[in-house]
């Protein structure tokens, strides 16, 4: 359905403001614009018929959350994520921009290593950071009783979720721990606030880590924890056009970034793969002049790459007329988002090919990258899921994609792209 929690995101935010001194910026600061690498081989590039085809989409969906996998905003994963994307743009005959800009933000991400395994961890936010290696001491759910007595002194404390996590932390660093690590509920989101800012790092682990550390703190052994952070984040943008310079008049897009620890299938690998799959769709029977499609960065913070998409395209009075974005496309039914022209648009057009499609809002909490347009007078849409599987946490995996519903929101934002590209392209 949506990205993360503005909310959350905006806690995180006053936090780096608390800890920090210098303001968050809204748009971006620095823009640089990068000719793109080719390291990522797209799997399916070109050919094929002019109409969105599920099977190649879920190509590029494996391809960026299982084998690129956590694509977290200034990362390794998010750069690869984008040469991917780019690569498979220019295969297509598209003339490609990646832009890089900047925001401050404070971003954590976090890694385990139990067992000789190196494993994501879910920073908490407020976390220390730095890399501890030390025995791991269990201390149950991390209450008083569980903590009285366990020998943490230079350890790394091991607790089942269930306490407030601020004061499982007191608890432990005050009898001496130098780490902490939460073990999470099942099907517990992955994400948690300490409240404050601390000294030690602490984290939340899931799935296979989880149960590594649970052995660890079992018998004894030992962890290394690593938490990184940075105050600035540079992302980036991917942005294809038909011809070089060519003013888009519909622009299609969706958020290639994840939240840290999450592989992002549902979100957004799913909507992200469908991009590059409808920029092949229409560009198969020849490139449509002014139909351009566009992978984002930085979402999850608070929609800073199509931010910065906005800003550059206002600065060159080149706006496109209609926006449509895909943010979570691979499972349940289809939800619209937005411009409510578009989305009766959708809905009707939803009816004719027997998918189900409804308008709806979202919580204030939520948002997705139409938002940006949206603010700049742009008509905008984003096409969702109507559910929100594991999103935000480990499990987002590709096993949870339900493949007739990518298939589905494809044809659907096929369609909606193909008849409101003739309306923008007449106007
Ligand atoms: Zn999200």
């Amino acid at each position: 359905m949506t990205s993360r929690p503005l909310l959350a995101a905006f806690a995180a935010v006053s936090l780096a403001l608390a800890a920090c001194g210098p303001g968050i910026s809204s748009a971006p600061d620095t823009t640089t614009t990068a000719a793109p690498t080719a390291t990522e081989a797209p799997a399916v590039s070109t050919g094929g018929p002019p109409r969105f085809e599920g099977e190649r989409a879920y190509e590029h969906l494996r391809q960026l959350s299982s084998v690129i996998g956590t694509r977290v905003a200034g990362s390794d994963g998010e750069r690869r994520g984008a040469e991917y994307v780019a690569n498979a743009f220019t295969a297509m005959g598209y003339s490609v921009e990646t832009t890089e800009f900047s925001f401050a933000y404070e971003l954590s991400t976090a890694e385990v290593v139990a067992g000789g395994k190196t494993m994501a961890a879910s920073p908490l936010s407020g976390s220390g950071a730095g890399t501890v290696t030390a025995k791991a001491v269990a201390v149950g759910n991390g209450s008083e009783a569980g903590v009285a007595g366990k020998p943490l002194a230079g350890a790394i404390a091991v607790a089942e979720r269930g306490v407030v996590f601020g004061d499982v932390h007191d608890r432990v660093r005050a009898a001496g721990a130098v780490g902490l690590i939460m073990l999470n509920s099942d099907g517990g989101s992955a994400e948690g606030n300490l409240g404050k800012k601390v000294e030690i790092p602490v984290v939340m682990v899931d799935g296979d880590a989880r149960e590594a550390v649970r052995t660890a703190a079992r018998d004894g052994g030992s962890l290394t924890l690593t938490v990184e952070q940075t105050t600035t984040v540079t992302s980036r943008n991917v942005l294809a056009r038909p011809a070089k310079g060519q003013t888009c008049l519909l622009l299609v897009g969706g958020h290639m970034d994840t939240v840290p620890g999450a592989p992002g299938a549902l979100d957004n690998g799913s909507g992200t793969a469908s991009v590059v799959e409808l920029a092949r769709a229409f560009a198969a029977d020849g490139l449509d002049a002014g139909l351009c499609f566009a992978a984002f960065g930085a979402e999850e913070e608070g929609l800073f790459g199509s931010a910065a998409m906005v800003k550059a395209m206002q600065q060159a009075n080149a706006l496109p007329r209609a926006m449509i974005n895909l943010d979570m496309t691979g499972l349940g039914t289809v939800d619209l988002v937005g411009n409510a022209d578009l989305a009766q648009q959708a809905e009707n057009l939803g009816k004719e090919l027997g998918i189900k499609a409804m308008r709806t809002t979202w919580p204030n909490n939520f948002g997705s990258d139409h938002m940006s347009f949206q603010k700049a007078g742009v008509p905008s849409l984003t096409v969702a899921t109507s559910e929100l599987g594991k999103f935000h946490t480990p499990g987002d995996v590709l096993a949870t994609i339900d493949p007739s519903a990518l298939e589905a929101t494809g044809d659907l934002a096929y369609a909606l792209i193909a008849q409101a590209w003739k309306r923008v392209a007449q106007a």
